[in-house]
């Protein structure tokens, strides 16, 4: 069983980057208005997230380390419509078992908080711990167990890359929740829930820098029942900036190549056409219309009708560049 997890943890866990992912995505699922991560040796000594969500019973607390126990899928017909990120059941259990794992959790009920330990996918009795309401899992050593996987982790620096590229697309996602990030005890982030435009722009320079947040277009567009809205980098804003593109499909980062080209295509219609286009930007539509479901992992998803959105994409945004134009 253990061999199986170590296997699932394959697919779930390349890096503490993407450990980060899947822990922040639970916290994010579990209703968090704060998430705090605190990593060392850029993750592969120690990964803590922290967050102030629903919390886990102490009954549930095993049953979240084993194998796809997740508690976010009801019926089939969720797999149409999945509101949440999470709804596999792996990820906990993937990583407990190339890690040592405390998992410690407290719920606004309970009184006190309880925490498990997994060595390795071998799980310890859950104890009574001292825990405000929400939880805090900690993984340490990732990969111990599995030695020709942590040959494969990089330098700290650039594990801690990774790390902040993790977290960069989670706080880009959800700017109505607090983030914050320490490596080594320096804090390195940390960017409240953001309401105002002020606040968000404020995010937006935290984590992608005041060359892109100072000169980005600002948009909010509206057609064939999408919506639109984000930043638009301008060129100004051109330099180093080559792979600043975000695009989230109803909250979920993507990477999808027929939208990449209709934006790119804005931007070479334009007179920006020798600028390589920067952006952030969140595209709204029907659940049904997009299948998030291609692969979990990869950031994939398939347009029921990509041709519109491409068009809608090409059309829209080289319009608004071309207001923009100098
Ligand atoms: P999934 O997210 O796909 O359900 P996971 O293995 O990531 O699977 O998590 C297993 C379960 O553990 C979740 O369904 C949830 O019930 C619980 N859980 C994990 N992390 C948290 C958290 N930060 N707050 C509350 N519950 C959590
Ligand atoms: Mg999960």
């Amino acid at each position: 069983d253990n061999l199986i997890d170590q296997i699932a943890a394959g697919e779930v866990v390349e890096r503490p980057g993407s450990v980060v992912k899947e822990l922040v995505e639970n916290s994010l699922d579990a209703g968090a208005g704060r998430v705090e991560v605190q990593i060392e040796r850029g993750g592969k000594q120690r990964i803590r997230i922290a967050d102030d969500g629903d919390g886990i019973p102490p009954e549930e607390l095993e049953l979240a380390l084993r194998r796809h126990a997740t508690s976010k899928l009801t019926g089939l017909e969720e797999l149409e419509r999945i509101a949440s990120l999470g709804f596999r059941g792996e990820a906990l259990p993937s990583i407990a078992a190339v890690s040592r794992l405390t998992l410690a959790s407290r719920t606004a009920e309970a009184e006190l908080g309880h925490q498990l330990r997994c060595d390795g996918g071998a799980l310890g009795a859950p104890e009574p711990v001292a825990h405000p309401p929400g939880t805090t899992v900690t993984v340490d050593d990732l990969f111990y167990n599995t030695p020709g996987r942590r040959k494969f982790l990089r330098t700290e620096r650039t594990e801690l890359y990774h790390v902040q590229e993790a977290l960069r697309r989670l706080a880009l996602s959800r700017f109505d929740v607090g983030f914050s990030l320490v490596h080594q005890g320096r804090r390195l982030w940390s960017v409240p829930r953001a309401e105002s435009e002020t606040e968000r722009h404020e995010r937006l320079a935290e984590l992608l820098g005041r060359a892109f947040a100072d000169h980005a277009l600002a948009v909010e567009l509206e057609g064939a029942g999408l919506q639109l809205r984000g930043w638009l980098g301008l060129p100004t804003a051109a330099r180093r900036q080559g792979d600043l593109q975000y695009l989230f499909v109803n909250g979920r980062l993507v990477r999808d190549r027929g939208a990449a080209h209709g934006i790119r295509q804005a931007y070479s219609d334009c007179l920006y056409r020798d600028h390589y286009p920067a952006y952030v930007l969140f595209l709204e539509m029907d659940p049904a219309r997009v299948d998030v479901n291609v692969h979990p992992m990869k950031h994939e998803v398939r347009f029921r009708d990509g041709r519109t959105v491409h068009d809608f994409l090409a059309r829209r945004i080289a319009d608004a560049l071309a207001t923009a134009e100098p």
